[in-house]
C-alpha cells in the first residue's frame, strides 16, 4: 500500500463499529479467531464502507443502488494516493491540496469513490462523468447530502456511450488530472464469469449457494463494454489528443497486466510528451494504472 494510505493493516473493527453502529450485527470472529465480516455479503461490505466513508471522511450518507459496484476502499486510496505523487512531482515534492485542483473522474460510478477520497485526502475538486443515469443520481444523492462535498463535486452525463471526453469537457476547461476506471470485462458473460469466480475465490461457492449473476460487485453497465478495459482506455488515449490542452495528466487503471501492451500502443499513438506504467500492491493483489501527459 501507498505509505500516505490510512487504510493499512486490520480493519479496525471497534472503531469502525463506534463510527458505524449497524455494522455491528456483521462482525464476528473469523476462523482464525480475528474480527471479520462475511465479505460475500453485500449488506455487510455495504455496512463496512459505511464505516470507512465515516470514520476516515466524515461521511454522514454513502448509498449505492441495488447491484451497483461496492467498491473495496483501500485499493482506490491507493490509486488515489499514487496520482497525488504525479501532481507532488510538480510541486516542489508535495502532492497539492485544495479545490482549485481539478480533477474529472470519467465512470465516477454510483459509488462515487474516488472524488470522496480524492476530496477527502487532499480537498481537491472533482466533475465525475457517468453514461449511466442511476449511477449519476446515486453519485450526486451522496454529494448533495454531505455538506463537505456540496461545493467541490459535481456530475456531468456523457450522452454518448461512445465518447469519453467529448461533450463533457468544455473548451476553456483545464483539469490537473484525469481518473478513470474503465468498464473492464468486454461482454456482460465475461462479466458473470468474473462475478462467479469472485463469488468462488470468497469460498462461498458450490452447490448450497447460487452466485448472483451480474449483482455480486457491479452492474451490468458498470463492468463491461465492447473490447473491454483496452477498447475503453485506447478509446480514452485517442480523444485525449483532443483535450491535450485540457487536461495536464491522464491516468487510467488497467486491471489485466496482459492488456498493458495494446494500452501502451495506444497512448504512444496518441503522442504524449511522456507515458508510463504506475505498479502499485495492496498486500499480495497488484494493481497498475497507466499515465500520460502532453506537457500542456
Ligand atoms: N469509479 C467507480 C465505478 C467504475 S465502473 C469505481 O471505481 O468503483 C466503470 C464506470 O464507467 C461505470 O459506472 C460505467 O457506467 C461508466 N462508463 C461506461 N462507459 C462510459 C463512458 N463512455 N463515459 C463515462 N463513463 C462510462
Amino acid at each position: 500500500m501507498h505509505r500516505r494510505n490510512r487504510h493499512t493493516g486490520r480493519y479496525d473493527f471497534p472503531a469502525l463499529i463506534s463510527a458505524q453502529p449497524e455494522l455491528g450485527p456483521h462482525v464476528a470472529p473469523n476462523a482464525y479467531g480475528d474480527l471479520s465480516i462475511d465479505f460475500a455479503n453485500p449488506a455487510a461490505v455495504k455496512e463496512l464502507n459505511r464505516a470507512l466513508l465515516r470514520l476516515w471522511y466524515g461521511l454522514g450518507y454513502w448509498n449505492i443502488p441495488e447491484g451497483y459496484l461496492c467498491p473495496a476502499i483501500p485499493g482506490r486510496a491507493d490509486y488515489v494516493h499514487h496520482a497525488a505523487d504525479l501532481l507532488a512531482e510538480e510541486n516542489g515534492g508535495e502532492p497539492p491540496t485544495g479545490a482549485g485542483v481539478r480533477a474529472v473522474d470519467i465512470g465516477t460510478g454510483a459509488n462515487c469513490v474516488y472524488p470522496i477520497v480524492g476530496h477527502g485526502e487532499y480537498g481537491w475538486s472533482f466533475v465525475g462523468t457517468d453514461v449511466d443515469t442511476v449511477a449519476l443520481d446515486s453519485a450526486r444523492l451522496i454529494a448533495v447530502c454531505n455538506p463537505q462535498l456540496c461545493e467541490p463535486l459535481s456530475f456531468r452525463p456523457q450522452k454518448t456511450r461512445e465518447h469519453i471526453l467529448r461533450g463533457v469537457i468544455g473548451d476553456d476547461e483545464r483539469f490537473d488530472i484525469l481518473f478513470c476506471n474503465p468498464p473492464f470485462h468486454a461482454s456482460a458473460e465475461e462479466a458473470a464469469d468474473g462475478s462467479r469466480r469472485k463469488w468462488r475465490n470468497l469460498g462461498v461457492g458450490g452447490a448450497r449457494r447460487k452466485a448472483p449473476v451480474l449483482n455480486f460487485g457491479g452492474s451490468a453497465t458498470e463492468l463491461w463494454c465492447p473490447g473491454g478495459e483496452t477498447a475503453f482506455v485506447s478509446r480514452l488515449a485517442t480523444e485525449s489528443r483532443e483535450f491535450a490542452g485540457n487536461v495536464r495528466r491522464f491516468t487510467a487503471l488497467v486491471s489485466k497486466s496482459e492488456n498493458l501492451p495494446a494500452i501502451l500502443a495506444a497512448v504512444r499513438r496518441a503522442g504524449p510528451k511522456d507515458c508510463r506504467v504506475v505498479e502499485m500492491a495492496q498486500g499480495a493483489k497488484r494493481s497498475r494504472f497507466v499515465t500520460w501527459s502532453f506537457g500542456s
